[in-house]
């Protein structure tokens, strides 16, 4: 049998805090307990927003953690390459359509609706779902505005790419706890994000597209991440079966909160790792923090 392999894929765009601390820890500790390999893995596929300090602060906040992981590090940024190949299987395959619409004009258009009465879905995350019209331009008037340099996303037509499933079912297998002893069957309801970007122009990838491509590349077995990340999985299951990735196993923990019981975030400066440290706090007193000393 091969390796268990666990990683821990920060983005480089802010400072790391408690809740990254206990991902990546807990990617390690499962590691350790199973032989396994830890992997880091840098997403920086937004070059507006993440930066080499970052990144070095990454390093050395993981180092200082006492966290090891295997070299050389793979850095999204250096692989955009593959990411498109794994789009042109997307393409190809007509499951992706290029949407036109601005962010102004998606706005117009859901106001209008909402104005008209009727509340616009959203997404998980709170976030309206696509319009979706572009999805009805013909192929030449797709072409045309190609041809006269439009700005467009590709995004994934998730009705399609569902209806495309030879079961026309979607499920992941999530572990009950972090023991990983036993794992339950989760529905994968994608269709709640509405057609997602998988690309633009300034950005040729995205989140969900380079996970998967990566997650598989570096042969991951066991997806440890936060609780936020829980219903996203159901699009990246949908792409892992079109590009024909293997389907890692998935271990959503809770997540750190912070003294005012709201999740932590970047600019929470107070539970940033490096904060604590320049105020005096040990590793020891991190891991306790974090209840997993
Ligand atoms: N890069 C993502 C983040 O920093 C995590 C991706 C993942 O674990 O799947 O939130």
């Amino acid at each position: 049998m091969s390796l268990l392999t666990f990683r821990f894929a920060p983005s480089p765009n802010g400072e790391l805090h408690l809740g990254h601390a206990y991902s990546a820890l807990l990617n390690q500790k499962l590691a350790k307990e199973t032989g396994g390999r830890m992997l880091l893995r840098i997403e920086d596929i937004d070059l507006t927003r993440c930066t080499p300090e970052f990144e070095q602060d990454i390093y050395r906040d993981l180092d200082w953690l006492g966290i090891e992981w295997e070299k050389p590090v793979r850095r999204q940024s250096e692989h955009f390459a593959d990411y498109e190949a794994a789009l042109r299987t997307l393409v190809d395959a007509k499951l992706v359509y290029p949407a036109f619409m601005s962010r102004g004009e998606i706005r117009a258009h859901i106001a209008e609706r909402e104005t008209a009465g009727r509340p616009w879905p959203r997404d998980p995350d709170g976030a309206p779902l696509y319009p979706g019209l572009d999805k009805a331009l013909s192929r030449r008037e797709r072409q045309r505005r190609i041809d006269d340099s439009e700005p467009f996303a590709w995004r994934l037509d998730v009705e399609k790419a569902l209806a495309a499933l030879p079961t026309k079912e979607l499920s992941w297998q999530e572990a009950a706890d972090e023991t990983l002893d036993r794992f339950d069957t989760v529905t994968a309801a994608p269709l709640a994000w509405g057609d997602v970007i998988l690309a633009r122009k300034e950005v040729p990838t995205s989140y969900h597209l380079s996970v998967v491509v990566d997650d598989a590349l570096q042969g991951v077995s066991h997806v440890v991440r936060g609780r936020d990340l829980y219903l996203a999985t159901a699009i990246q299951r949908l792409l892992q079966e079109h590009l024909g990735l293997p389907a890692p196993l998935y271990f959503h923990h809770g997540l750190i909160e912070g003294p005012d019981g709201r999740k932590l975030s970047k600019s929470n400066r107070d539970t940033g790792i490096r904060t604590l440290w320049e105020s005096g706090a040990t590793p020891a007193d991190i891991r306790r923090m974090i209840r997993l000393d």
